[in-house]
């Protein structure tokens, strides 16, 4: 018999803080048994969700089905070179802690990524990406049980078909994969990525004079960070809720002549648009709606301010879908998932 809890409150597993009960859950500890628990889902028709830290997720009051919360745990370190050092983490690890542990180790690389919540098995899933800095400019490989066979097996990076927030475990075979461990290749050669104009001046600051290092970069993302994006144990939030939309350059130059504040990154042949600029400009920043709204520092976030929902959520997320669309003609996506999936009508 495998260790099902019935009727599990997630409201304290997910970072929105939605009230939320799972049918059944499930703590997955070891490998063993997880393989136990799908060969159970091949005789069953039970959907199942895997949960990480819950940071990336809009669930709804009822979750049907199962809920098998990564719990796996583990740091191995394959080799310790100058110039490669490989580390390879288990999926329940928190990912920031694991950032943490790399840059106090002197193992450079994570530090741009300090601060995202969750775990390190989700963080292939829609490639966690900030500061300049994606997760697939890291990875060497990832540990999966395929469920279809409920095998083992090495996914090398460019298998994982990692892109803008987005892998193949997010759009090109969502729910085949269930990630164990990531394996890493960091570097013990101090190279900071200072790319972006607000992480560049807060190392600076930090620095007073002297090189800049990656813990200085580490510290610089985690004030940035505290000083900007609500911290979720104090206002519910799954952090950016659109992704930032891409757009060609005749639509770019459109949208520039129209306005010149436009806030936009030019990418290979086309340009990303900020989508918190695009909701701002819409007058959302600092609007709410019953218990939801928009965050005041940064309009690209929704919070809960308590007693909110997903049903509020998404008809606060719709508003702001279609204000951006009518007046720029840019189509938001969200970025979190729901859980269960949404059903669409016309
Ligand atoms: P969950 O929310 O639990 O799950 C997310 C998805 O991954 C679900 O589909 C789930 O089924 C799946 N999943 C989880 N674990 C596994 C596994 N082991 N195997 C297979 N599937 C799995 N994201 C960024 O990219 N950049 C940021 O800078 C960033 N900043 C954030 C700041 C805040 C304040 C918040 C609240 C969120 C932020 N996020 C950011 C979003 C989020 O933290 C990341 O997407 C994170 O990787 C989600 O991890 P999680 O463990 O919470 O995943
Ligand atoms: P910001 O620095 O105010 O920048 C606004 C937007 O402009 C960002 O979305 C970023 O795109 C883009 N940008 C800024 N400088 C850039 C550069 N030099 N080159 C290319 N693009 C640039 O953004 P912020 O809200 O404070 O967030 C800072 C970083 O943390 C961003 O990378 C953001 O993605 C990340 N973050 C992500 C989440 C999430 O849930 N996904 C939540 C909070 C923060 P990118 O988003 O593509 O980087």
């Amino acid at each position: 018999m495998l260790p099902f809890q019935e009727r599990v409150e997630l409201t304290q597993l997910n970072t929105f803080g939605f009230y939320s009960i799972a049918e059944r859950y499930i703590k997955i500890e070891s490998v063993d048994l997880l393989q136990q628990l799908v060969d159970h889902q091949h005789h069953s028709t039970d959907p199942l969700l895997v949960l990480g830290g819950g940071s990336n997720l809009i669930l709804d009051d009822e979750v049907p089905g199962i809920v098998a919360h990564m719990r796996l745990r583990g740091k191995q370190l394959l080799k310790v070179a100058q110039d490669e050092v490989l580390l390879k983490v288990s999926a329940g690890e928190a990912w920031h802690e694991t950032v943490e542990y790399a840059v106090n180790q002197g193992f450079y690389g994570l530090e741009n990524l300090a601060l995202i919540p969750g775990t390190v098995g989700a963080a292939p899933i829609q490639n966690i990406g900030a500061y300049g800095v994606e997760l697939q400019d890291r990875v060497v490989s990832v540990e999966v049980l395929d469920i279809h066979s409920n095998s083992l097996h090495h996914l090398t990076k460019d298998q994982c078909q990692f892109g803008y927030r987005d892998s193949l475990f997010k759009s090109l075979d969502p729910g085949r994969y269930i990630i164990l461990s990531v394996t890493f290749a960091l570097t013990r050669n101090p190279t900071p990525q200072l790319d972006y104009l607000a992480l560049k001046e807060q190392c600076e600051m930090l620095a007073q004079g002297v090189t800049i290092t990656p813990k200085h970069v580490f510290e610089a993302v985690c004030a940035i960070r505290q000083a900007k994006l609500p911290d979720p144990n104090h206002l519910g939030n799954v952090g950016s809720f659109f992704k930032n939309p891409y757009v060609d350059p005749s639509t770019y130059a459109q949208l520039m002549e129209s306005y010149p504040n436009l806030v936009g990154f030019v990418e290979a042949d086309k340009y990303k648009l900020a989508a918190g600029w695009l909701i701002e400009a819409c007058g959302f920043k600092g609007y709410r709606s019953k218990s939801v709204g928009v965050y005041d520092k940064q309009a690209l976030v929704l919070v809960n301010y308590g007693q909110g929902n997903r049903a509020q959520i998404e008809a606060l997320a719709g508003q702001i879908y279609r204000s951006v669309l009518e007046r720029f003609g840019v189509a938001l996506e969200v970025e979190p998932r729901y859980y269960p999936a949404l059903i669409l009508s016309e």
